[in-house]
């Protein structure tokens, strides 16, 4: 089968494997992908992953290894964290922690950048009719926007600013919104901004905001070291700075600032995609227009070339 490997380089090619599904497991024909930026990381090194990329997706059942047959020839989204199922994470419910672990795409577990992808069928949620295959493949992202909620109460009454306008940005600023929080999105592209601010998001370019600690929750979502200190230079003391993006900090950093004014550094990275889905379902965040280009496999190559564009929100693939 066709599939996007990276093995030191980036690289379309034809005679991949299919794969078979083990006990539990489901085979998917995958028919959408969605371009991460962490698919982008791993090209240049990050986690140290070869084989195929992709985590993101939707795609339609084809086979089950197991009894219970139920989701054959449904629309499905997968969870991307492979679990163990046997450790105290795990059975939490918290597969997203498991110390041993295989993330799709990510690590130890080959991607659906790809014709057919498997999935422990655990992992796999049906898609409501309501929501195209272009919504649904949103979820992932969405549901990683929808875990600060999960990890952290916020009141109404407090002062939300999200700074970076890129896809995750984007997104979790629309999803906070449609929380009911009273939201600021802060950025450097007017033609992003005005995609929230078209769904209720107040925003601002970044060279008017003053940068002053009147912010009750921060979050950081440009993925820059400059990004991860405005954003502490934002944040009220006693307040909250959400990391969103990983920051391969190289340059030497002073932590005093969050001593000296008690700040909260809260990291958050997958969600659940129950949640998400719903939202898409109810119709709460409108990611539609989110989307840069949508390409056809082939192009694949040309596709990670349109995502690294500063001028690209989601780039996605046709399986
Ligand atoms: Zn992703
Ligand atoms: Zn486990």
């Amino acid at each position: 089968m066709r599939a996007v490997v990276f093995d030191n380089e980036l690289k379309l090619v034809n005679d991949c494997e299919k794969p078979v599904p083990k006990q539990n497991e489901a085979l998917i024909k995958v028919k959408l992908i969605g371009i991460c930026n962490t698919d982008y990381e791993i090209t240049k090194g990050y986690m140290g992953y070869k084989g195929i990329l992709g985590h993101e997706f939707v795609g339609v059942v084809e086979e089950i290894n197991s009894e219970d047959k139920s989701l054959l020839n449904k629309r499905v989204v997968g969870e991307i964290n492979l679990g163990c199922g046997e450790c105290e994470w795990c059975k939490k419910g918290l597969s997203r922690h498991c110390p041993n672990r295989q993330t799709l795409g990510i690590w130890n577990k080959d991607g659906c950048f790809a014709e057919y992808v498997t999935l422990p069928l655990n992992n796999l949620l049906e898609v409501p009719e309501n929501v195209s295959d272009e919504e649904a493949v949103f979820t992932e992202p969405l549901a990683a926007a929808l875990e600060i909620l999960e990890q952290l109460h916020i009141q109404p009454i407090q002062k939300v600013l999200v700074l970076g306008d890129g896809k995750l940005g984007l997104l979790t600023s629309l999803a906070l919104s449609a929380s009911g929080l009273d939201v600021v999105l802060v950025g450097k592209h007017q033609n992003k901004l005005d995609i929230a601010n078209a769904q209720g998001v107040k925003t601002l370019l970044l060279n008017d905001l003053e940068i002053k600690k009147e912010w009750d929750v921060v979050v950081e979502a440009t993925g820059s070291l400059s990004g991860f200190e405005t954003s502490l230079s934002l944040t009220k003391p006693r307040g909250v700075l959400v990391l969103k993006s990983t920051i391969a900090a190289s340059k030497e950093f002073n932590f005093s600032s969050i001593v000296v004014d008690e700040i909260t550094v809260l990291g958050s990275r997958c969600g659940q995609f129950k949640p998400a889905l719903k939202y898409l379902a109810d119709k709460k965040v409108d990611v539609k227009p989110l989307i840069t280009a949508v390409f056809d496999f082939e192009d694949s190559l040309k596709a990670f070339e349109c995502n690294k564009s500063k001028e690209s929100v989601k780039v996605l693939v046709r399986g």
